[in-house]
């Protein structure tokens, strides 16, 4: 069977040994090691205001403190998306509201987000899902013309672009995730890529109970309580080792993901995503629109390939049920499918794909 996600972890050769000196170093919190992953990640993405965290939960909860959302406050957010995009919201008391997608992409639309501004409107949060970019010439505009912050969720999204640039380097607050399955993992972290310098001083204060650990432990002085969310240097020597490899895995996904858009748009039955200007995916999974899903999906399925949908629409979570109407996600969500993309899926294995959804279902 070929899976639609997969954990990718260096050859043993060269990711115990650098494990094995870590934990055994005398230091395996955050330390040497965490501040040259953070380096070179910055270096990455092409912005010097990155910071690691355990987790990309832990960076979205980061940039929604460091807006300073709270009760009687509103986030405006999209239900196409993981659940942590909109717990952590939840967490700090804010309320949702839910802007309906594109209906051609299932990506936040940014007619329905102007639609729901309000004075109490505090972010707005935007999700890159499945690696593929949001409108954000459009975003961008009415972030400007309102006032308001935006919050790239790019969990899906590493070494996607933007105007050329990779993610990371646009919106105030861009939030990237290293958990198990994503294009990168150090088994589980974050990144949050900032854009202003003092933010950037006190996102490193949130995330290690609100102290400096530029100033000695005992000279220290909180004034305001952060959590325990610092990576430390044994995921840190994972990513350090995990990038050597990142950039040969993610332009597999991207290949396969260009394979697809090619060989695909004129197979019957299934409609192709368009990008918005300016924007490059990262294929994270690749999606496309099928007819008759049920049958597109158990097709796939008895001829090895695992095609899917992958998360619940959150507003079918109680804690997020809401009122607003979302008219295209209710039809995007009964017709988009996510196909194997990835740094396992061979250049046998996406011809075979290609083939099985051209003789049809
Ligand atoms: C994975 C994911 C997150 C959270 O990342 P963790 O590292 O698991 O905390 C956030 N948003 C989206 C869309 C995700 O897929």
């Amino acid at each position: 069977m070929i899976p639609l996600v997969k954990p990718f972890l260096p050859p043993k050769e060269n990711l115990i040994p650098r494990i094995e000196d870590i934990l055994y170093s005398g230091y395996i919190s955050e330390g040497e090691a965490v501040y040259e992953f953070e380096d070179k990640f910055s270096k990455l993405i092409g912005n010097p205001y990155c910071i690691s965290v355990n987790s990309g939960t832990a960076a979205l909860h980061i940039a929604l403190l460091l807006i300073g959302a709270g009760t009687g406050d509103e986030v405006i957010s999209t239900a196409l998306t993981a659940e942590p995009t909109n717990t952590t919201i939840a967490l700090t008391g804010a309320k949702i509201l839910f802007a309906d997608v594109d209906i051609n992409t299932g990506l936040i639309d940014p007619k329905s987000i102007k639609n729901l501004i309000t004075e109490r409107t505090k972010a707005i949060m935007v999700v890159h899902y499945a690696g593929m970019v949001c409108d954000m010439d459009e975003i961008n505009k009415i972030s400007k013309k309102y006032n308001i912050p935006v919050i790239e969720d790019a969990a899906h999204a590493l070494m996607s672009k933007y105007k050329g640039k990779y993610i990371g380097n646009n919106s105030a607050y861009t939030c990237f995730s290293f958990q198990a399955i994503k294009h990168m993992t150090t088994v589980d972290g974050g990144f949050l890529c900032l854009k202003n310098r003092d933010e950037y001083i006190r996102a490193k204060k949130l995330r290690w109970f609100g102290l400096d650990k530029k100033t000695a432990r005992l000279k220290n002085n909180i004034k305001e309580a952060g959590y325990k969310y610092h990576m430390n240097n044994v995921n840190a020597t994972i990513g350090l080792v995990q990038m050597e490899h990142l950039n040969n895995n993610v332009l597999k996904y991207i290949s396969n993901g260009q394979f697809y858009d090619d060989s695909l748009k004129n197979a019957s039955g299934v409609t192709l995503i368009p990008y918005y200007n300016n924007t490059e995916p990262s294929y994270w999974l690749y999606t496309l629109k099928v007819e008759r899903r049920a049958d597109f999906i158990a097709n796939l399925q008895n001829n090895g390939i695992t095609a899917s949908p992958l998360h619940l629409r959150n507003d079918k979570h109680a804690l997020f049920a809401s009122k607003c109407k979302l008219i295209n996600l209710d039809i995007f969500y009964e017709e988009f499918v996510h196909i194997p993309c990835g740094w396992w899926v061979s250049n046998e294995d996406r011809h075979k794909i290609v083939e099985v959804i051209k003789k049809g279902w």
